[in-house]
């Protein structure tokens, strides 16, 4: 029987992203809805790592499964780091995608673009019975700088505003597949790889 592997996040965008990024792998990949898991786990930690972990362990005990968590953000140098681990949460209750990526740019609106810049950043933890350890844990960042206006309507979150020098694209303009390829996200399942191969 081909195994579950259960990739704990409710972001629609993610779980698009890892079902892609996984589909060469021999995992029967399911989200948490297709389990019925309706756990809701706070993001407590300070870091995205400790984020990544508190969600895997959860979700492995309350499923029973391979699972795959992450946290990730965006890391602006001229906001000192935020919105950081409060990305999808920045500016409080009420706001949309659309609306934080606003906040940003209002923020940065008389900066230029040499002090613009931030990166991407993705923890992923993996935890289950046959994981060396009950856990490995594997980062990934992708280096871009926050353009003045949104452009592109591919991904989510804070793609339309995270403009990538060598490619002068954001990655809202990326393809779902030219995006994997150098994503931070990518980046941290690259890391994880081999673990994943061992298991499936
Ligand atoms: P969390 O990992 O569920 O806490 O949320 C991460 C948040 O960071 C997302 O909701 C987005 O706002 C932002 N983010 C993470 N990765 C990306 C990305 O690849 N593109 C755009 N925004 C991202």
């Amino acid at each position: 029987m081909t195994k579950k592997l259960l990739v704990a996040t409710r972001n629609s965008g993610k779980v698009r992203e890892f079902s892609r990024m996984l589909a060469d792998m021999a995992f029967d990949v399911v989200g948490l809805d297709d389990l019925g898991i309706d756990l809701e786990v706070e993001e407590t930690g300070s870091t995205f790592e400790e984020n990544a972990v508190l969600k895997a362990n959860a979700y492995a005990e309350a499923s029973g499964e391979l699972t795959l968590a992450d946290d990730s953000g965006l890391v602006v140098d001229a906001l000192n780091g935020e919105p950081g681990v409060l990305s999808a949460r920045y500016g409080g209750d009420g706001l949309n995608d659309e609306d934080r990526v606003q906040l940003v740019l209002d923020k940065m609106k008389h900066l230029p673009g040499w002090e613009r810049t931030a990166r991407f950043i993705a923890v992923l933890a993996l935890v289950g019975d046959d994981v060396p350890g009950g856990i490995a844990t594997s980062e990934g960042v992708i280096e871009g700088a926050i353009i003045h206006q949104p452009l592109g309507g591919n991904g989510f979150g804070y793609d339309p505003v995270f403009w990538l020098t060598a490619h002068t694209k954001t990655t809202a303009q990326l393809s779902g597949s030219e995006k994997d390829a150098i994503s931070h996200r990518g980046a941290a399942l690259q890391g994880l790889t081999e673990t994943l191969r061992s298991l499936e």
